[in-house]
Formats: C-alpha cells, structure tokens, sequence
C-alpha cells in the first residue's frame, strides 16, 4: 500500500536517523551525568538541538521544554497555566474543531468548575470552512478569561487559523494564548514573536522525525507565564519536566526540524502541486465530491498537503475497505484508539453520512505524482464499483 496519511504520522527521515544513530551506542551518557565525559557530550547534544530548534521558531533556547509529544504538551501547557493561581478569572476561550488533546483536558477542568467557551468556526459552504474569524474571538474574551486556546492548523481539514492576528487580540486584552502547532511547525513560517504566542505545542512525528518526542514553547519575555509542571521528580529542564532527557529523540527533533525548514518553500510548492492533481483526477472519474475544509486557491488558508473530501452515494466503511491500497484516513486516526466519526467535519455542519464517508490524504515528503495518480485510481475504482452496488 501507499502511504497517504502524513498528518496521522509519518516515515523518519533517514537523515534524521542518520543524525541520531550516535546517539544510541556512542553518546549515550545521561546530560545531567556532568560528571564524566559522556554525560557532557550528552549534554552538549541537548543544548545544541535545543538552540537550533528554539532558532527555528524565534524563540530562545530556554523557552523550550521537550516533552513525549504533542499531547504532553498540550496537557502541561493547559493544566500547568489553569493549576496556578491567576490574575484573571476561571473563563477559557478555544474553539469545537482543536484536537482532543485540547478538548478532553479542558473538558477535565471545566468538570472541576472553569468555564469553557468553545467557538465555532466558519461553516461547510464558506470558501474559508474551519477558520476561527479573529473577531469572534475577540468578542469572546472576557474581563475573566485566563487562557485562549487555538491550534495553528488543522490535523484534519488543514485550516489554517490567523495565529497572528489572535495573538495580537490576547496581548491587547492581556490573555495567555496557547497554540496547538504540531500540525504547522515544519509545514509553513512559525515563529512565536511574530504570533505572539505565549505557549505553543509541537511535535516530530508529524515532521519526518521519531514519535515520544515534542515540545513546548514557553514564553520567558514580558508577562511571565507562571506554568506548574504535570511531571516531578529529578528536576530535569528546570523542574518543569522531570525525567531522563530523551536525548535520541531531541536530536532526531533537532534535525526533523532543520530539514523542514531548509525544504520548507520547494516542499510546499510540490505538495500543493501533487494536492492539485489528486484533486483534479478524482473530480474527472467521481461525480459528487465535496471538498471539506477551505477552498484549494486559498493558499494561505490550508496545508498545502491536506486533501479532504466527502464521497455522497456511498457508505463510509464500505469505502474505507475498498481503498485499503492507499493508507488514507476517515476522521482522524491519530485522535483516539476507538474510531468515531469525525468532531471537527460534524463541528462544520457536515451531516453523519458524510462525515462518514469522507476521506483524508495528508499528502507528504516521500509521495510522487506516480504515487498520485494510484490513489486516484483506487479511490475512483472503489467508489464506482460501491454506486454501481446501490444503483
Ligand atoms: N495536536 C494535533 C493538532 C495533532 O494533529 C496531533 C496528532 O496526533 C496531536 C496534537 C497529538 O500529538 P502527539 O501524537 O505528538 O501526542
């Protein structure tokens, strides 16, 4: 089969597994074994990834806290500023379509008594479905809010919320924001000065990098943001997440994100490219296909990547068993262990059905046209051979 489902996770690069190769039989000291010449050179490891990453984003090196992963981070950003006693109130502001890894966290405080305004972004229909209107946001915070969280874009219809222009809302009102970027950092510009973003979630396995490893950018300039940390024990990275440093991982970030962004321009290009394509083709054999997410020539507004599309006339699952050529998703496999229809399409307003029969490419680093072009073919030959069942 044929991977198609990059935003679920993707293959390592073996540049990165080059780079961290070392890492395993060679400098393989504990970075805080500051004692002896393997624990140095560990840690030497560690500071240097970490300068390089935090260089990526714009931020200084002790602003980032590495983590398992995305969820990690989410969950220490959105407990560790909620657990501390705040200026502001109980009120959190994000929006229906974040990741669960959002959701179910601040879904635990609101049952211990914070109350959570959740928006609702454009609507399936709108040139710009999924996107967060800044405004609404603006309307929605409130003397007692204390955190707003929104994610860059989207792991399913490949949104792109304006992070920008939301931050520049919070720091006007004096709001914390949060961000979920596991689905942007490698994929378009992120640098948190420009977003003004004073906590922001990222991950490697979502950018050709090894999975168990992430981050969390924590803002360290201006209004302190005071975090208490999920984790305790030896006092790793200063006390704010304990535990052996996961050296093999941050290097292999370190690099995942330096590839990333080295490519960043031509890859983009060529995967919008390869999205069109796969676009076109379906449209030419498939009648009756719904594009889910913000129209294609909205450039700055999707993933260039991210393909997502609703098939009418035919049922979801029995689409799903016949395009098993391809690996593609329908919702999001890597939100939870027991499949369920989709929050983020049913959050646009797509009904049941076509949420159910609506599938994801994230196209990727290692896919070609020749790649394209197969998926085309199964998808098209799957679901003529579905309508022709039903006719
Ligand atoms: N946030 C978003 C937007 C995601 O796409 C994912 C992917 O699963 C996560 C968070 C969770 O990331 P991780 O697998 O690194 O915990």
């Amino acid at each position: 089969p044929i991977y198609f489902d990059n935003h679920a996770t993707t293959q390592v690069d073996p540049r990165v597994v080059e780079a961290m190769l070392p890492t395993f039989t060679q400098a393989y000291g504990n970075p805080s074994s500051v004692g002896h010449l393997f624990g140095e050179e560990s840690k030497r490891l560690v500071e240097s990834s970490q300068q390089s990453i935090a260089t990526a984003i714009g931020a200084s090196a002790t602003e980032i806290v590495f983590t398992s992963g995305a969820t990690e981070s989410n969950n220490l950003a959105l407990s560790g500023v909620l657990s501390q006693r705040r200026r502001r109130g109980n009120h959190v502001v994000t929006v229906t379509t974040e990741h669960k890894a959002v959701l179910d966290p601040l879904e635990q405080r609101e049952q211990q008594g914070f109350e959570i305004t959740r928006l609702s972004p454009r609507q399936a229909g709108d040139d710009l479905a999924g996107m967060l209107d800044a405004d609404q946001l603006r309307q929605a915070i409130r003397s007692d809010t204390a955190l707003v969280s929104v994610m860059f874009a989207n792991n399913e219809i490949g949104v792109i919320h304006p992070i920008a222009e939301i931050g520049q809302i919070c720091k006007e009102q004096g709001v914390l924001l949060h961000c979920d970027a596991t689905q942007a950092v490698g994929k378009i510009p992120v640098d948190v000065e420009r977003l003004g973003v004073d906590l922001m979630s990222f991950s490697a396995h979502k950018m050709y990098g090894p999975k168990g490893i992430g981050g969390l950018f924590v803002r360290k300039s201006g209004p302190r943001v005071r975090l208490q940390p999920a984790i305790f024990g030896g006092g790793q990275q200063r006390g704010m997440r304990s535990g052996t440093l996961n050296v093999p991982g941050i290097v292999g970030l370190a690099e995942a994100v330096r590839l990333s962004l080295a490519e960043m321009n031509e890859e983009s290009q060529r995967l919008a490219q390869l999205r069109d394509q796969l676009w076109l083709g379906l449209n030419e054999r498939i009648t009756g296909l719904q594009l889910n997410g913000p129209q294609l020539e909205a450039a700055e507004a999707r993933l260039a990547g991210n393909l997502n599309f609703a098939v009418d006339r035919v049922d979801g699952e029995a689409l799903m068993m016949n395009v098993r050529e391809i690996a593609v998703s329908s919702g999001s496999a890597c939100t939870s262990a027991n499949p369920q229809t989709s929050h983020v399409l049913q959050a646009i307003g797509l009904s049941e059905d076509l949420t159910r029969s609506s599938l994801r490419f994230g196209i990727g680093r290692f896919n070609t046209t020749e790649e394209v072009d197969f998926a085309v073919d199964v998808v098209a030959t799957a679901v003529d051979k579905l309508r022709k069942l039903i006719a």
